[in-house]
């Protein structure tokens, strides 16, 4: 039990549930709009077709450009077309480079934001906006990025790949983890993440033997839900870190960076607060947090290694250097050369101990 917390409350409102796309509509109107643009990727261009369709005159145009990263320049050209279109808010459907796109255009415009996430990334939930100009990330907060509702259709999630499945489970995971030994942590979303941590455990072998299973697919959605909440409402550390380094600086795709890293970084601060990460340990297995989640991974056929994912040894001093050049909170002080160990680690895909 916790002596002492601040619980900041929760803003966004959420649906959850299978067939809720066909309250995009009602939840539109509820926000007080009459022109929508609906967002997406090139490769979800015809979900968001059938989307505006079934909007009908709440949609003035469809912008399906979002890319990973959220680059400006694509930022700028959606930007033109929001104007264009005289809508007030944004539909924002697909995985986190959508909802990146949405919450890039909110902020420029002040438009409203209606997230209907299709992947397990959870940036949905988040008042957090990361941008890439001239090839550098930067990162921001503000109460004007965080999506006013989101909706959860467990359907939309059908489709998605089995290896997708898999590394968007094991980036929401990293969220859960990172809030475990959060300072600002609060009951809330420690309850959240442990019941998230159960239902990926339980759901995710389900999913690879078969996509299709709806009990699954909710459990997973529910777990990354409650990931998303734990990312968007208290402090992330090393891990969501190193993650940005490698995604920022040596552009690893997104999913598969944190599924990689996340054993690593998790046996790297378990050694300075074991009883906080206990609840992983506890529900992966038993032995240690960081151990249990490499064997997770390695059954649910995660990528293991950085290696696998194109980084070469030589760059491993480059990002440790980055890593380590700006102080930042974590519970077990970081420094060079015990960064360059845990990456080595990583890069070899060697379990951790
Ligand atoms: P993504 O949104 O780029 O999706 C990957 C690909 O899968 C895309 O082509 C997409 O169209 C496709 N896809 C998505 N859902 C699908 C489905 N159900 N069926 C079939 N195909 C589907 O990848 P992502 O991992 O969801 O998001 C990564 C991006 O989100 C990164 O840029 C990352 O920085 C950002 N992110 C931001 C936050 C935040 O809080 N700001 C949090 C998490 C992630």
């Amino acid at each position: 039990m916790m002596d002492s917390f601040i619980f900041p409350g929760l803003t966004t409102r959420v649906v959850f549930g299978a067939g809720t796309l066909s309250r995009a509509q009602e939840e539109v109107r509820r926000l007080g709009h009459d022109k929508v643009l609906v967002l997406s990727t090139p490769h979800q261009k015809a979900d968001a077709e059938k989307l505006a369709e079934s909007l009908g005159d709440l949609a003035s145009g469809i912008f399906a450009g979002a890319v990973m990263h959220t680059p400006v320049e694509v930022t700028e050209t959606a930007v033109e077309a929001f104007r264009a279109s005289g809508a007030t808010a944004v539909v924002s459907l697909g995985g986190g480079s959508t909802t990146g796109l949405g919450k890039a255009i909110a902020v420029r415009t002040g438009a409203d934001q209606v997230v209907i996430p299709t992947t397990y990334a959870g940036s949905e939930m988040t008042d957090i906006l990361g941008e890439t100009a001239s090839g550098e990330k930067t990162t921001r907060r503000s109460p004007d990025i965080r999506p006013e509702t989101v909706i959860y259709d467990v359907d939309l999630t059908l489709s998605l790949p089995v290896g997708l499945t898999v590394t968007s489970a094991m980036n929401a995971i990293a969220h859960a983890m990172e809030a475990f030994y959060a300072p600002d942590r609060n009951p809330v979303i420690e309850l959240m993440c442990r019941d998230a941590m159960v239902a990926f455990r339980d759901g995710i072998p389900r999913l690879i033997e078969d996509p299709q299973d709806r009990s699954a697919r909710t459990k997973a959605l529910y777990a990354a839900w409650c990931c998303s909440t734990a990312l968007g409402y208290v402090s992330m550390a090393l891990h969501h870190k190193l993650a940005h380094v490698f995604g920022g600086s040596f552009d690893t795709p997104h999913a598969e960076t944190h599924a990689i890293l996340l054993p690593y970084t998790t046996a790297f601060n378990e050694q300075a607060v074991p009883d906080l990460l206990r609840p992983i340990a506890d529900t992966f297995g038993g032995g240690s947090a960081g151990g249990e989640l490499w064997d997770f991974a390695q059954t649910v056929g995660s990528p293991m290694s950085l290696k696998a994912l194109g980084i070469e040894e030589s760059d491993l001093d480059r990002a440790t250097a980055i890593a380590v050049k700006n102080a930042y909170t974590n519970p077990r002080p970081i420094d060079p050369g015990s960064i360059r160990e845990l990456l080595q680690a990583a890069w070899e895909g060697r379990r951790p101990g």
